[in-house]
């Protein structure tokens, strides 16, 4: 049980060092300035803190020996001294301080930004299996909440690691004077920091672990405030009555959010109520210690003012190191989970392999596959080889794998069993970067940006405006965009601009294929690209397609199997495996065989509509 606190513990400095050490670094590497900044503060502070218990006494002292009938002019004098240095270092002091204030507030904006970018960059560059993972997501909430309001970021930090430094000076003043002065009280001071040491930790872990609960809860409940909020949501939520239902679930998270601030709260009134006590009865005694030796004469007037200033200031200077230690590690505790999710294991091997040549040859070798936290395989013993420049066409029932298949192809997912080759490698060995390359792909569910059209067909490429045009009369958008008031630059849905538009079913459609024509990738994949189009946008688009995606290879999933017929050979999913593979001709002739009775369905649909 004491080894394992005594670990934890030995965990908790390693955290807090670790993440002290990475806050310094970062300051010093985007910001020296700030470190300056809390230099100059450093000296205000001091002379400010020593001058204000040491002077008094002077300024005490003289009044005494003036009240005592000494000469006039010389103590005036005297005091006039001591009263104006204490005046001017206070100022000097106040103005350092306001200036240096300023100069924090501007930095530690920029820090805000900055780990936002940085924390926003790296969700992006995660295994796209972590975006469904429920601990991955939760530790982006607790980096998020953790490196901003929770811990403050680089300033939040810094400021109590400057506090400590500063409490430090001047502790070392305050005990010479004690030593000299009134020395009983050191021990006393001591004592009662223990006390409030102990209270305050208490404190501190009520309130860390009440974070761990909070993030959970917070994730969800702005998640559901969120899409109440959300322009994209707006449909589902007005056609489905769906407010009041989003509502009822807000205000229930609501509650849970309050009751744990409620008993957080509760359980710390406590522990603050005992450090009330404790802290009456320390100035109690100290107050009674220095009287009785200025009383004795052991200590002039002048000692006793600064004897009870240096006590107040040693037992402040104390208890400031010890809560700013407190606030160090806590603070760095919560910022460290930014730290962690910097960290975060990558979900799969990462390889260094470059993809070379213009020519690749897929290879599917006893591929087997379940998704992350479920039980069955949702592909099993997939054997396949596409050629270059091959056009295979998938098809299948709903969830047959088809769409599983092209993300194990995108290396979203890594194979359970088996293994996937381009030109007779694993794909595992490619680096990441350059293996996506290799690939355009029309995700069923794919998602366009509040951007310009032009943005959302470029993304990470070059920009080429005529690319851009002539993409866009391939999928048949451009005479279509050209209408719009500010054509290719017209911005999708109108969150961020009242002449943004919101495109049809069909158009977003035809901006997604725009996207993947412009990346020009060796393989090109798509997912179901026309479901949403009218039978003669479908037909134009395939028409297109086949002569421009020409000598590359093409994988198409389609529910309209007229598309197969463009294709070189067809892959027939079921029961989790390919059930029937070969040209459209061959399996339609196998009239009882699954791709045969699908052909005849919906060829018997179209007749019969004509
Ligand atoms: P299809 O594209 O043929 O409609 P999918 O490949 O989308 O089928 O889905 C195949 C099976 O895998 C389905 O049973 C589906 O519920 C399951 N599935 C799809 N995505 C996930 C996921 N992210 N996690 C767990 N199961 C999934």
């Amino acid at each position: 049980m004491l080894k394992k606190k005594k670990d934890a513990e030995g965990q908790s400095g390693k955290v807090m060092w670790k993440t002290l050490g990475f806050m310094l670094k970062t300051a010093w590497q985007h910001r020296p300035s700030l470190i300056f900044v809390y230099l100059v503060r450093l000296v205000a502070d001091v002379a400010s803190k020593l001058s204000s218990i040491i002077l008094p006494k002077f300024l005490l002292d003289e009044i005494v020996l003036f009240a005592g009938g000494a000469e006039l002019s010389q103590h005036i004098r005297n005091a006039a001294f001591y009263a104006g240095l204490i005046v001017v270092i206070n100022l000097a002091a106040s103005v350092l301080n306001s200036i240096s204030a300023n100069c924090k507030a501007t930095i530690s904006e920029w820090f805000n930004e900055y780990f936002e970018r940085m924390l926003s960059d790296h969700a992006m560059q995660m295994d796209f299996e972590h975006t469904e993972d429920p601990k991955a997501l939760d530790q982006i909430g607790k980096a998020k909440e953790g490196i901003s309001w929770y811990s403050g970021g680089v300033i939040g930090i810094l400021d109590p690691a400057y506090n400590v430094a500063m409490n430090l000076t001047v502790l070392a003043g305050v005990v010479a004077i004690i030593i000299v002065t009134c020395p009983l009280l050191l021990p006393l001071q001591f004592v009662s920091l223990i006390f409030i040491t102990v209270l305050n930790a208490r404190v501190n872990k009520i309130e860390a672990e009440s974070y761990k609960e909070l993030a959970k809860i917070n994730r969800v409940f702005s998640y559901v405030l969120w899409n109440l909020a959300d322009f994209q949501y707006g449909k589902e939520i007005r056609m489905y009555e769906s407010a009041d239902m989003m509502s009822h679930k807000a205000e229930l998270l609501g509650m849970d959010l309050t009751s744990v601030w409620r008993s957080n709260q509760y359980k710390q009134r406590k522990s603050s109520w005992k450090m009330d006590i404790i802290n009456a009865l320390r100035d109690g005694i100290s107050y009674f210690y220095i009287g009785y030796l200025a009383i004795k004469r052991t200590i002039t007037i002048g000692d006793f003012s600064m004897c009870i200033s240096a006590a107040s200031s040693l037992y402040w200077s104390l208890n400031g190191i010890v809560i700013s230690v407190q606030e160090i590690m806590k603070k760095c505790n919560y910022a460290s989970e930014y730290l962690k999710f910097l960290d975060y294991p990558a979900a799969m091997p990462k390889g260094s392999k470059a993809v070379t040549g213009e020519q690749h040859i897929v290879e599917f070798c006893h591929v087997s596959f379940r998704y992350p936290r479920t039980e069955k395989d949702v592909l099993h013993d997939i054997n396949l080889k596409i050629s270059s420049g091959e056009h295979l066409s998938v098809v299948g029932l709903n969830g047959a794998g088809k769409t599983t298949f092209i993300k194990l192809l995108c290396r979203l997912y890594d194979v359970t069993e088996g293994e996937i080759l381009i030109d007779g490698v694993n794909i595992k060995e490619y680096s990441d970067e350059e293996y996506r390359k290799l690939f355009a792909v029309v995700f069923q569910d794919f998602q366009l940006f509040a951007f310009s059209l032009k943005e959302n067909i470029v993304l990470g490429g070059e920009e080429d405006a005529e690319r851009v045009k002539e993409v866009l009369t391939l999928s048949g958008l451009y005479d279509e965009a050209m209408k719009l008031k500010n054509g290719m630059d017209t911005m999708l849905y109108k969150g961020f601009d009242e002449d943004g538009t919101d495109l049809s079913g069909g158009q977003r459609q035809k901006m997604a294929i725009s996207r993947a024509l412009y990346k020009d990738a060796p393989i090109v994949i798509l997912d179901e690209p026309t479901a949403a189009l009218d039978p003669v946008a479908e037909y134009e688009i395939y028409r297109q397609f086949h002569s421009l995606v020409g000598g590359k290879t093409a994988i198409y999933i389609s529910h309209r199997l007229s598309s197969c017929k463009f294709c070189d050979r067809i892959a027939v999913f079921a029961d989790d495996t390919i059930k029937e593979y070969g040209t459209h001709e061959a399996l339609v002739r196998k009239t009882d065989g699954i791709y045969a009775k699908m052909f005849a369905a919906q060829a018997q649909y179209y007749v019969e509509n004509a």
